[in-house]
């Protein structure tokens, strides 16, 4: 059996402004604070990870993450990279919870094994990369005549889809939705976030009365802990109910599937622990018939690389929000996937998830080294 062991971790800060601050019904995100893990072995091998947290709905933060992952670092050195499920599971037992930054040693771990195995990552989860795959682009909160500018403008730029954050009052998300509507023509896929920014009534209300503005489908709707009324809020709703910051891992998935409380999972790695959890959640789903959209937190090229893998593998997986990447002012990434217009996201063939970080970009980045 291999000798390959873990040599050494390190941590690293990436901070990226945004090309304009992100606006949710949570807050206002000026710029990307992510942590960059990467995982050395004895046969000189590096796998890398990146999480991005996003402190009002998972908990994180940089400082966090860069805490913690220096001490999972120290735990995992010595260790056999390639039992990803020992390894895996010791990392959960070392720190309940913070899943964001479980999940950049999870991406970098699953990089290692399909990097050893030869195989680009996708092959590797039985994948065969043959689908296509258009992101749709977000819309932050906004002004009524803003929103349906940024619509128009996506719109002719060729994206399939927009998906505008809302989660205000009845009347404001209404007004919103009616002038991007008006601004986009009848047809074009329109998708709305309230980020848990209704009271199950104002959910309902509002959710009737934006039916006629032919939506696709509502993420999370009211408080994430209120599995129970998102049960009614779905049971009244002309438009399905996308499960998002009420879906964390595979626990949640069960959860929310045995309660009929949702149409949809919205996964995201930050949220899930990465790639291995967010497998099992999309074994729950395709068990209970629910469909999954992949979406994302504030992840560079690479963290959405890493996603695309999962996509090119699970046709469970039916709608893509992967946009985070478009909206930050810099690319410090190196290969993977590769942006060709129109919202398509195209995945390459190298072996391992198949993207590195600029270490230009990295080299002035507080780091730790364990
Ligand atoms: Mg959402």
């Amino acid at each position: 059996m291999s000798q390959t062991v873990i040599t050494g971790v390190e941590v690293i800060k990436l901070n990226i402004p945004y090309k304009e601050p992100f606006v949710i019904s949570l807050g206002v995100i000026p710029s990307a604070t992510n942590v960059v893990i990467r995982i050395h072995t004895s046969e000189g091998l590096t796998g890398t990870g990146e999480c991005a947290p996003f402190v009002t709905i998972v908990g994180e933060t940089q400082e966090t993450v860069f805490d913690y992952a220096r001490q999972i670092g120290q735990m995992l050195k010595g260790r056999d990279p390639f039992a990803l499920e020992d390894r895996l599971a010791e990392i959960d037992r070392a720190v309940q919870g913070n899943y964001t930054m479980k999940s950049g040693f999870d991406m970098a771990l699953y990089d290692l094994l399909a990097q050893k195995a030869g195989l680009p990552l996708y092959r590797l989860l039985g994948g065969s990369n043959s689908r296509e795959v258009y992101t749709d682009m977000t819309i932050s909160i906004g002004t009524p005549e803003k929103m349906a500018n940024d619509a128009r403008a996506f719109k002719e730029a060729g994206f399939p889809a927009i998906k505008l954050k809302l989660g205000t009052t009845t009347a404001k998300d209404v007004a919103r939705v009616k002038a991007v509507r008006e601004a986009v023509g009848p047809d074009y896929p329109i998708r709305i976030d309230a980020n848990q920014g209704w009271d199950p009534v104002t959910a309902i209300r509002t959710l009737n009365e934006l039916a006629k503005y032919n939506i696709e489908h509502c993420e999370e709707p009211i408080p994430h802990w209120n599995n129970k009324e998102l049960i009614r809020v779905r049971a009244n709703s002309p438009i399905s109910i996308m499960a998002d910051e009420s879906v964390f891992d595979h626990h949640d998935a069960f959860r929310l599937a045995s309660m009929g409380a949702c149409d949809y999972f919205n996964i995201k790695f930050s949220k899930s622990g990465g790639i291995n959890n967010t497998l099992k959640i999309i074994a729950i789903a395709e068990a209970a018939g629910i469909k999954c959209q992949v979406g994302c937190m504030s992840e560079t090229r690479y963290g959405l690389t890493a996603l695309m893998h999962v996509v090119a593998a699970r046709s469970t997986i039916v709608h893509f929000d992967m946009d985070s990447s478009m909206m930050l002012a810099d690319d410090p990434v190196t290969g993977g996937i590769e942006y060709k217009g129109n919202g398509k996201w195209v995945l390459g063939d190298a072996p391992g998830i198949g993207a590195d970080f600029d270490e230009e970009y990295l080299k002035d980045m507080e780091r730790v080294t364990v």
